[in-house]
């Protein structure tokens, strides 16, 4: 196929642009690096079935020649109002990315009469009130909150790619993807995963928000991408959660980042970020891609941990 893949320089998009050229595709990417970085995708610039488009996918998108397959990817991913990356920083371009930008990557998948995936998020189900989340609950999602800006761009983003599916026929699908983590996060990101790997790098105390007591169920990259490959192959049209099950109270995910590093400085508590809408518990139900896509994650958490944490060292000069 020849796959046209937004939010190519990001944590995510430049695992799917390896793992589908290593697959025998070729792939479009596409990226304003607003999140994201091109240093993430240097090392495909020699492939000749990779190239590169920079673009702003809020824009009219236009790709010469035919696209077999569309994965919208491109959109600021963390919650974290601390960090320039964050979606509170950028709330209108996060509004737009998944608005407009489905709208454009969906023209370009209905123009070509091409398969399409959308990249949505556990966000869609807000701070939760069923636990845990299957893909048939509808969700707790404040609608003006700080993290309205992600959630509701993402649920319309849902709602427009299956719009595009019942109205127009188009071969879509969609991904409700729980929190992931890896080689290639932006280490400014603010997210959980790469604040306390750096901190700990730094022989710093882990900034734990609020008691810790809320929980959150970590995805190894490579077992991610795995299901979406799985999904984008299947003919699954309703959602579909892929993320790792095994859930952890973020105090106890810090104990083990401190443990995994070496770090002897410990915790700091920093205020919670509750009433910014931080959800309590999150925890994917995975039936749904055990039985209709035969995955399930095979990474454990401190395994995966150790396969980040040499990334991180690099990307921090240390
Ligand atoms: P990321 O910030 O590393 O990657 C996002 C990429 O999209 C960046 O390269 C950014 O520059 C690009 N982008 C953003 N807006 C754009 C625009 N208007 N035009 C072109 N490019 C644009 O984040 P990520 O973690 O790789 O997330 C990728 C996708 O997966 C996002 O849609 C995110 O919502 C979704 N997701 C990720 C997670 C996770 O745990 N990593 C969880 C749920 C959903
Ligand atoms: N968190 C934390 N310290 C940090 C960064 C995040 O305690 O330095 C907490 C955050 O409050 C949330 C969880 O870790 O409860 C996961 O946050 P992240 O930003 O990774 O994404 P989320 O899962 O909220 O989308």
């Amino acid at each position: 196929m020849r796959i046209l893949i937004t939010g190519a320089a990001g944590f995510l998009g430049s695992h799917l642009c390896e793992r589908l050229l290593s697959e025998g595709h070729s792939v479009i990417g596409m990226d304003n690096f607003i999140t994201g970085n091109p240093n993430n995708l240097a090392h495909l610039s020699n492939n000749e079935r990779f190239s590169f488009i920079r673009h702003d996918v809020s824009n009219f998108i236009f790709v010469p020649g035919k696209v077999d397959a569309v994965m919208h990817f491109a959109s600021p991913a963390s919650p974290n109002p601390n960090s320039p990356y964050g979606y509170v920083n950028l709330p209108i371009q996060t509004m737009k990315a998944g608005a407009l930008g489905t709208h454009n990557s969906l023209g370009v998948a209905r123009a070509n009469n091409a398969r399409f995936l959308l990249a949505s998020t556990s966000e869609i189900y807000g701070d939760p009130l069923e636990h845990p989340q299957t893909e048939a609950y509808w969700g707790h999602v404040n609608p003006i909150g700080p993290r309205s800006v992600y959630d509701e761009a993402k649920r319309f983003a849902e709602a427009l790619t299956m719009a595009y599916h019942r109205f127009h026929g188009i071969d879509t699908r969609i991904v409700r993807i729980f929190n992931t983590y890896g080689p290639r996060m932006q280490v400014d990101d603010g997210r959980v995963v790469p604040n306390f790997i750096k901190q700990a790098l730094h022989g710093e105390p882990l900034t734990v928000y609020g008691d810790g007591s809320q929980t959150r169920s970590f995805c190894y990259v490579d077992d991610l991408i795995e299901g979406i490959v799985r999904l984008l192959y299947s003919d699954v049209h309703d959602p579909v959660n892929i993320g790792n099950p095994v859930e952890t109270t973020i105090l106890e995910f810090a104990e083990t980042i401190n443990r995994l590093v070496g770090n002897p400085a410990g915790i700091t508590y920093q205020p919670a970020q509750r009433g910014e809408g931080d959800p309590q518990r999150r925890q994917p139900d995975i039936s749904r891609a055990r039985s209709l896509l035969g995955w399930e994650p095979r990474v454990p958490l401190e395994d995966g941990i150790r396969r980040t944490i040499p990334y991180f060292k690099e990307a921090l000069g240390l």
